[in-house]
């Protein structure tokens, strides 16, 4: 089948809960070695002994991708990569006219300057051990449209989106392919307060499915990207988002 992934070792970040985690299952279950990076070990390790335990597997990584130097370094020590899966990611929530300097700092520097240079580091070890790799960046669609109190997680966002489209132009003449996902509203620790809100609650009547997602309703957009199967693909976005209008 064109979605195998048998013999394929994949980078996983922001593997310790949500999206990451479901993700680095997900290639774990199509036959990938799986790399878990984040900065709580101890969740992912429980990630890794889960995969373990159905048969995968699983290696960990304690990794900040706000430490470039940290990013790099690890780059050098990890098996040549085919995939990798640029999830880890950070979201705060203020009114435009209340963000603060520490929040756009964070968020910036966690979602766009961490998030490319993840991507620069992972291209760079593919092109010297000469893989045709597969990076998949985790955009989302408040990239793509505008939503209230979140403007720096939405410029980010927007970068992510960008940054794909650009590296993907320049990295093709070595066989390596990026794009990404923009998913909607999807069931993780990253939005659940805002979904017990009365804004959350308004939010979720708009999506036409009437159903928030889940991490697995994304899987289907991963495994195309991570494989052969999409390998005539890059520089694009997949918006996987129960049609939000
Ligand atoms: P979670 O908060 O559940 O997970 C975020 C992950 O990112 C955690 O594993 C966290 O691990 C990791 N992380 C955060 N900062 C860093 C850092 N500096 N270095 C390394 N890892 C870091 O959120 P989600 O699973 O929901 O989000 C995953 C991605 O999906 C994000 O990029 C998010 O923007 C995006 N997304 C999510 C949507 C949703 O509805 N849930 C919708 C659209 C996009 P640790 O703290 O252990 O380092």
């Amino acid at each position: 089948r064109l979605e195998e992934l048998n013999g394929k070792v994949a980078l996983v970040t922001g593997a310790s809960s949500g999206l990451g985690a479901g993700f680095a299952s997900t290639l774990a279950r199509a036959g990938a070695q799986v790399v878990l990076a984040a900065r709580r070990v101890k969740k992912l390790e429980a990630t890794a002994e889960a995969i373990l335990r159905e048969g995968g597997r699983a290696t960990t990584l304690a990794l900040d991708i706000c430490n470039k130097a940290a990013i790099d370094e690890a780059l050098t020590q990890l098996p040549a990569l085919d995939i990798l899966v640029n999830n880890a990611g950070i979201a705060r929530s203020a009114a435009a006219l209340d963000v603060s300097e520490e929040d756009w700092d964070a968020v910036i520097n966690t979602n766009l300057k961490g998030m490319f240079f993840t991507a620069q580091a992972a291209a760079r070890q593919m092109r010297v051990y000469g893989r045709e790799g597969s990076i998949i960046n985790i955009a989302s669609i408040l990239g793509v449209r505008q939503a209230g109190s979140v403007l720096p997680y939405a410029v980010s966002k927007s970068g992510t989106i960008q940054m794909t489209k650009s590296l993907a132009l320049e990295v093709a003449r070595f066989g390596i392919r990026v794009n990404a996902i923009a998913p909607g509203y999807i069931s993780t620790e990253l939005n659940q307060e805002f979904f017990e809100s009365d804004a959350g609650k308004a939010m979720l009547r708009r999506i036409p499915q009437r159903r928030l997602g889940e991490q697995p309703d994304l899987d289907g957009a991963l495994l195309l990207l991570a494989s052969d199967a999409s390998r005539y693909m890059t520089g694009s976005v997949l918006v996987v988002d129960g049609g939000h209008l």
